[in-house]
């Protein structure tokens, strides 16, 4: 299992099927992770201390339950005392949160041991969709309130009407002349700027989308943005949204884009901005040239998502 970054570990903690694997996972984590000064006893963690053995507890006290992601200073403050403190209480050990944290304490960790009872209790404590993890503190970008993802009716009033019947998969077959009248290729300079640039730079759009796209694909580059962005993954394609049977997506308008997808998978917490492939720091500009941001989607997450909401005047002339 790759436990790499913070979200890897939340996220196998969260998603772990056994007391047997929780517990692996734990112990693999805080032995790798935590200095070896700590865990032998040549040192303990002092109140107020702010380092990486801290961030890691604070992690997997996370992943445990015991903090929830608004909780994650970085610092041993009171509330992380007192989170290890009820952690280590499952033990029958006793914690002074008065008192640094000692070898004893991290050994909870090391040599940890799940039941099955806690994992049934905190699996319902799905602190990962904790509405504070989007507060400032993680660089949540504010939901627009100028700005909503299009339904079906606003799209086609401003993009045209789209006759289709399904094919393969998520796939769609179009039937009237929607793309032969809107869909456009458009060069995309930028895309042989980011990290990992695809063969060609023309992409497939609808035509009222190429300015704001090539705007706000302008702006990522002045802002000096560019070098957050992993992977391009299309603009226009004709398909429902995935999952659905009869629900077209905003791809197949060609008015929506996705990139950096394999850290910002459907359905998950998109990445923290220090976390990899976060894509929190292009989310502002985006909503300022009418993108909505899928990370905004109330029910279903999808980080990787940009699509125009909005068509300005200037626009209309394509
Ligand atoms: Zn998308």
């Amino acid at each position: 299992m790759k436990l790499e970054t913070p979200r890897d570990i939340i996220d196998a903690l969260k998603n772990s099927k056994s007391s047997k694997e929780k517990s692996e996972i734990v112990q693999q984590v805080s032995k790798e992770f935590i200095s070896s000064d700590i865990r032998n006893g040549n040192s303990d963690i002092n109140f107020n201390e702010t380092t990486q053995d801290v961030k890691i507890i604070q992690i997997l006290l996370l992943g445990l339950g015991y903090l929830s992601p608004s909780q994650m200073s970085g610092q041993l403050d009171q509330t992380t005392m007192h989170a290890i403190k009820k952690f280590a209480s499952k033990s029958n050990i006793s914690v002074d949160v008065n008192k640094p944290i000692t070898k004893e304490v991290i050994n909870l960790f090391t040599t940890y041991q799940s039941s099955e009872l806690e994992l049934s209790t905190n699996i319902k404590k799905d602190s990962y969709t904790d509405p504070k993890y989007k507060g400032d503190k993680y660089n949540w970008p504010p939901k627009p309130t100028d700005i909503h993802s299009l339904n079906l009716v606003e799209k086609e009033n401003l993009f045209g009407k789209i006759v289709w019947v399904k094919a393969s998969g998520d796939y769609i077959t179009v039937q009237n002349n929607f793309v032969k009248e809107n869909i456009i290729t458009i060069d995309l300079p930028q895309l042989s700027k980011i990290q990992n640039p695809p063969k060609l730079t023309k992409i497939r759009c609808h035509r009222l989308a190429a300015k704001p796209i090539l705007a706000l694909w302008q702006e990522w580059e002045n802002l000096g943005l560019l070098s957050k962005i992993e992977n391009w993954a299309g603009c226009f394609v004709p398909r429902v949204i995935r999952g659905t049977q009869s629900t077209l997506s905003p791809h197949a308008f060609g008015i929506a884009f996705d990139i950096n997808t394999r850290s910002n998978g459907l359905g998950k917490m998109p990445p923290a901005i220090d976390e990899k492939g976060s894509v929190r720091e292009l989310v502002p500009a985006a909503l300022k040239l009418g993108f909505f941001w899928g990370g905004h989607f109330n029910r279903r997450k999808d980080g990787m998502h940009f699509e125009l909401s909005r068509v300005d005047s200037q626009n209309m002339i394509a």
